[in-house]
């Protein structure tokens, strides 16, 4: 296991949140106290089994330690600004992450399961010039503690009316694979048995296309979506700058590497744009471009915010455009779009903690087909 880059040490001043620690942190930062490494074991077990943060509750620990371990742990969680519930069941969450910022997670459920949308950064720097959240310039990558705490506050709150979330998605604000360490550290908590204990496979990492550090993704042993959102290269770099680094032919050969390593298709998110990715014969460009690589496709129709410069296709085309991929081959979705009536579409989110009523935007172009479709910019959590 790869340390990390945030590990907590006895050098740093004052305690440290226990959501930043892996097991094997735990156990070397109680090690610098004198204290035994089952230790750490007993207090993973209280708060991820027993949800237990009270260390005055952990009545297997001497009241000494107890009183001594108030001293060098804390387990504060970003603070809830908002908790809105759609109509159809999807739940948003705000959180403050100081300094007057705010994140989003998104709970996402459907038949058989409850996905957890998490952010991962606040604003991004991925540019991508069809979604929201890149008009805000990163201002800080999250912690660590910060995305797992969005699992742990959701998780808790669902707990009332006994649910559980089955899946999560790095699909929020931010780009993943830009805040390596703290990702794939809130992962390495969440799918450990001695952590949240969720399955490798029930975990989605979704990136704009960060070639170098896509390898991550294969290593952890987790499921990988792409923002594609083009079917060549001119197109791809027109909404996505990030393409003009990282072109295509790099990024499809990339995402064969993963296939070849981990066996588990890629899901590409396709985000129909009008007149500029939802024509038919730019299904057939995509579907070709795609005919090597093991995946699956994700059609987002593209829903519109101030100042985007692109338009939402008619129900017609998202419809052709489907039909002639399907025709085609492709195995293509077109997923129903959840909570647009809260605005929870990831992609849309704030970095502000003073939002405008981001839930009282217009939606009244929701439909398709008679069904509400998602707006994520950066796909759905479908995977
Ligand atoms: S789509 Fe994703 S990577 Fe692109 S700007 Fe938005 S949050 Fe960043």
């Amino acid at each position: 296991m790869q340390p990390l880059e945030n590990t907590p040490t006895a050098d740093a001043v004052g305690p440290r949140n226990f959501y930043s620690f892996t097991l094997e942190n735990l156990e070397a930062y109680l090690k610098q106290y004198g204290k035994e490494k089952f230790r750490a074991q007993q207090i993973f077990k209280w708060v991820y089994e027993q949800r237990v943060t009270d260390f005055d509750q952990m009545l297997n620990l001497s009241k000494d330690l107890r009183a001594e371990l108030k001293n060098l742990i804390t387990f504060d969680l970003p603070p809830v600004l908002k908790h809105l519930i759609s109509v159809d069941g999807t739940q948003k969450f705000l959180f403050d992450v100081r300094d007057g910022n705010s994140i989003e997670a998104v709970v996402i459920p459907s038949d058989d399961r409850l996905t957890l949308c998490v952010s991962s950064e606040i604003g991004c720097n991925m540019g991508c010039h069809f979604c929201f959240t890149g008009k805000q310039k990163l201002k800080r990558r999250l912690s660590t503690e910060e995305i797992v705490g969005q699992f742990m506050i959701v998780q808790d709150s669902l707990k009332k009316t006994n649910q559980k979330i089955s899946n999560i998605v790095f699909m929020g604000m931010g780009e993943p694979l830009d805040n390596c360490e703290a990702v794939f550290g809130s992962i390495e908590v969440i799918h450990s048995p001695w952590g949240v204990n969720l399955s490798r496979k029930k975990i989605t990492v979704s990136t704009s296309g960060l070639i170098p550090e896509m390898y991550r993704v294969a290593d952890a042993k987790v499921r990988l979506a792409v923002s594609l959102n083009g079917y060549n290269d001119e197109v791809r770099s027109e909404v996505m700058p990030i393409n003009k680094k990282y072109p295509l032919k790099d990024l499809l050969e990339e995402c064969k590497r993963y296939y070849k390593a981990t066996g588990e298709r890629i899901t590409m998110e396709y985000v129909l744009l009008k007149g500029i990715t939802d024509q038919i014969s730019h299904a057939k460009e995509l579907v070709r471009l795609l005919k090597d690589v093991p995946c699956k496709i994700n059609l987002i129709p593209f829903n519109e915010h101030p100042g985007s410069g692109f338009e939402r296709p008619s129900d017609e085309t998202v419809q052709a455009f489907h039909t002639e991929a399907m025709r085609l081959g492709a195995q293509v979705l077109l997923r129903r779009t959840m909570g647009r009536d809260i605005f929870a579409a990831c992609g849309q989110l704030a970095t502000k903690v003073k939002v405008d009523h981001p839930e009282r935007m217009d939606i009244s172009n929701s439909k398709i087909g008679g069904t509400n479709v998602r707006s994520f910019s950066r796909g759905q959590p479908s995977v």
